[in-house]
């Protein structure tokens, strides 16, 4: 007899499809891969329901699956269920959202079986016979691993070696195993630290609900130890035989942070980030399904981990927004992990020196309990910050002469300079002087940024490289100005002041190279005066001993800029950037350059705190009706042709008004801030709403009406459940 899978498919339709089969030595069941005819090609699908169809049910329209490609379902139950969920909350196709929860080598069907490897180790033989050399040393070698060697690590050290390894198993005194393939790692491991009074609070507080759905908010200060006590908590779990997941933001280098918890816990860890290969990424996969790996740490992605002994989450830098996926499956990772420890029952912990105001706002609403650190774990002292006038006297290329000063004395008492300017290239501006024609990209409507070293101009919003004109290409006169300044202009002016003090550039451009970054890491940390020159990414969690100054050369971008969370992610960056000095021994100093000194942001950040300036922040959003207190939703659209976003995001907005109840404004549409972006125009509606749910009803009540509009199959168009950003 016929039963009927219903399948979904790696397509962007909302909908799944319904396939036959006959087979009934497989145990069918939701979760199976299946190989399934899709017109023209095969893909595989898996299966979210198995149904008996009627016996007078005509089934003559159905296509036959090809094949099943497992036995037992490929995802656990817990993932299988939170799909579904993030299917629904973010209103994104069902297909689409498991592409984004499977590896890639699953999702094309590859086995899903762990990697096996050769484990030796010794018996419990206590009388050996006399051995040649080579086995003699393999034998004295695994008798103090009691836990064994694989075959790969046992090769390395003594080349090729398996007849003398199945001699001596031959002989009984080794035993040969096969175990699933773990990451290599040999770190020296080190003793766990005293904790501070405050670190045990904040211990003993998570540990105490440790089997309860609890949400802590833990604010501690750059070094204050939050770290230390991710890790404590994490041995703690791993020796229930639970699992902690632990997600990091997508930084440039994670190997700090997962350094230091290798060297505390000889447990299986694995990592996930962007930089592992589609096989490791695979057996990782695995090794945290079958419950192998006792840790998991990773970017964004990793909240889609199997695991199913799962204990404990862990979100570090929790307000840092590469937590957010910015296209395809728009989901932020941080609500995932809060849905996975709700479904769990378990402590979910969100860290962070500077909390997202979401985080405050679930805060003051007792959904979050409030965990602080407010003293730095190695005594160090926070720094002196000063806020410069950057319209005062200038030495050159923005720096002014107060910063130059500084930095001159701290470079001379040995110590390291960080310099930080959220703009790569050398100017933002390339300007004829004589007719005043701007260098623009033909794409976007945006300014080419000037890349002197590469003879460039560049656009940083589609990547169109043009070469460095010498000439005005509107009026041919030779007078072209290049007017503000990125990071290549800062160290090349810099080069010229500190002719004997090396500097090193730390951006997009410098840190491409496959290690750059951790090379760039190594020798900052190898001490000695020097200047380090970067973007956003040296703002993030790493731990640089020397630094004793820090400089914030453009801070007025975030105060003046169309984002509603602009002034929040300014605070953010200067209160991280802050942390970077006097980390060490020795006390910091930061400078801050604008041109607005007097802007009450900078007086209530710097003489209040962030705590101060997040609750101002808070309140204005409040008043506003905007999120954490409101609820937001963009419908965005774009295509090649200039009006057809325009009008399929009207035809929408017709929709979502017949259905629309008052609990839910529907503004727009209007073309986005940058209309043109990489060739294509764009425009967007937005839904604000006082509560979430009123926004997600009316979505699904108009999705399919939506859906099946002409021009929805025509043009682009996504739907953002909590944007980020409104740009
Ligand atoms: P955070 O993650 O909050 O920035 P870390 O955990 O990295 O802080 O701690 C900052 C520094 O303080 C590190 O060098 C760490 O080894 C040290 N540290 C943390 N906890 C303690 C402690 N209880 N006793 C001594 N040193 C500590
Ligand atoms: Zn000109
Ligand atoms: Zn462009």
């Amino acid at each position: 007899m016929s039963i009927i899978l219903q399948i979904t498919i790696p397509c962007p339709l909302r909908q799944c499809f319904d396939y036959l089969t006959d087979n009934s030595e497989t145990h069918w069941q939701t979760g199976l891969r299946v190989l399934v005819p899709f017109g023209t090609r095969q893909v595989v699908g898996i299966i979210l329901d198995v149904i008996t169809p009627a016996l007078d049910q005509d089934l003559s329209h159905l296509k036959s699956i090809i094949k099943p490609l497992d036995t037992h379902p490929v995802i656990t139950d817990e993932l299988f269920s939170l799909t579904l969920w993030v299917s629904h909350y973010y209103h994104h196709p069902i297909g689409d959202c498991f592409q984004a929860v499977l590896p890639k080598k699953i999702r094309k069907g590859e086995t899903a079986d762990l990697a096996l490897e050769s484990v030796w180790q010794v018996t419990q033989i206590t009388d050996l016979d006399h051995l040649g050399k080579k086995q003699q040393q393999i034998f004295d070698t695994l008798k103090q691993t009691p836990a064994g060697l694989s075959q790969s690590e046992i090769t390395q050290q003594f080349g090729q070696c398996r007849s003398s390894l199945l001699g001596l198993e031959q002989k009984g005194y080794l035993l040969q195993q096969q175990r699933p393939k773990k990451p290599k790692i040999y770190p020296t491991l080190s003793k766990p630290l005293q904790l501070n009074a405050e670190q045990q609070k904040v211990v003993s507080a998570v540990l105490e609900k440790k089997s309860t759905f609890s949400s802590f908010l833990l604010q501690g200060i750059t070094g204050s130890g939050k770290t230390e006590v991710y890790i404590q908590l994490t041995e703690k779990i791993v020796a229930e035989g639970k699992q902690v997941l632990i997600l990091i933001p997508e930084i440039g280098l994670t190997g700090q942070f997962v350094e230091r918890f290798r060297q505390r816990l000889p447990e299986c860890i694995v990592v996930l980030n962007s930089s592992i290969s589609d096989g490791e990424r695979k057996q990782s996969w695995l090794l945290a399904k079958e419950g192998v790996a006792d840790v998991v740490i990773g970017t964004r992605s990793a909240v889609f981990s199997p695991l199913n002994k799962l204990g404990l989450v862990i979100i570090d830098e929790e307000h840092d927004s590469s937590y957010k996926q910015q296209d395809g499956l728009r989901y932020h990772a941080r609500n995932v992990a809060l849905i996975r420890a709700k479904n769990a029952g378990i402590p979910i912990i969100l860290g962070s020196a500077t909390p997202s105001l979401e985080s405050l706002h679930h805060v003051q609403q007792q959904r979050y309990q409030l965990l602080e650190l407010n003293q730095r774990a190695t005594g160090a002292t926070l720094p002196k910050v000063k806020v410069i006038d950057s319209a005062g006297p200038q030495v050159d290329s923005g720096i002014s002469s107060e910063l130059y000063h500084a930095i001159h004395a701290q470079l001379t008492a040995g110590n390291q300079v960080l310099l930080f300017i959220n703009r790569r290239g050398f100017a933002p501006v390339l300007m004829c002087h004589d007719c005043g024609w701007q260098a623009t990209c033909s794409h976007c409507d945006a300014r080419m940024i000037v890349h002197q070293r590469r003879n460039v101009l560049c656009c940083h919003h589609c990547g169109y490289i043009q070469r460095l004109p010498q000439q005005c290409p509107k009026c041919r006169a030779n007078d072209l100005n290049t007017y503000g300044a990125g990071t290549e202009q800062i160290e090349q002016t810099l080069t010229r002041y500190f002719p004997d003090t090396p500097v090193l550039r730390i951006d997009r451009d410098s840190t491409q190279r496959m290690n750059a970054f951790s090379e760039i890491v190594k020798e900052i940390q190898q001490g000695g005066a020097k200047i380090l020159v970067g973007t956003q990414m040296l703002a993030k969690g790493h731990d640089f001993h020397d630094v004793t100054l820090v400089g914030v050369l453009d801070a007025d971008q975030g105060l003046f800029s169309a984002d509603y969370r602009a002034t929040e992610a300014l605070a953010q960056l200067i209160v991280q950037v802050t942390g970077r000095a006097g980390r060490g021994d020795k006390p910091g100093e930061v400078f801050i350059q604008t041109s607005q000194p007097q802007h009450a942001f900078w007086q209530g950040l710097i003489k209040k705190g962030y705590q101060y300036t997040a609750q101002q922040l808070l309140q204005q959003r409040s008043e506003m009706g905007l999120p954490p207190s409101g609820s937001l939703c963009v419908i965005r659209a774009e295509d090649k042709q200039e009006s057809l976003a325009m009008q399929l995001l009207s035809e929408v907005s017709a929709i979502l008004n017949q259905y629309s109840q008052q609990q839910v404004m529907v503004m727009g549409p209007v073309p986005a801030i940058m209309e043109k972006k990489a060739g294509r125009y764009r425009a967007q509606l937005l839904l604000l709403s006082q509560q979430r749910k009123p926004i997600h009803q009316l979505l699904d009540h108009a999705i399919d009406a939506i859906s099946t509009l002409k021009l929805a199959r025509k043009v682009r168009w996504s739907i953002d459940i909590d944007p980020l950003d409104l740009l």
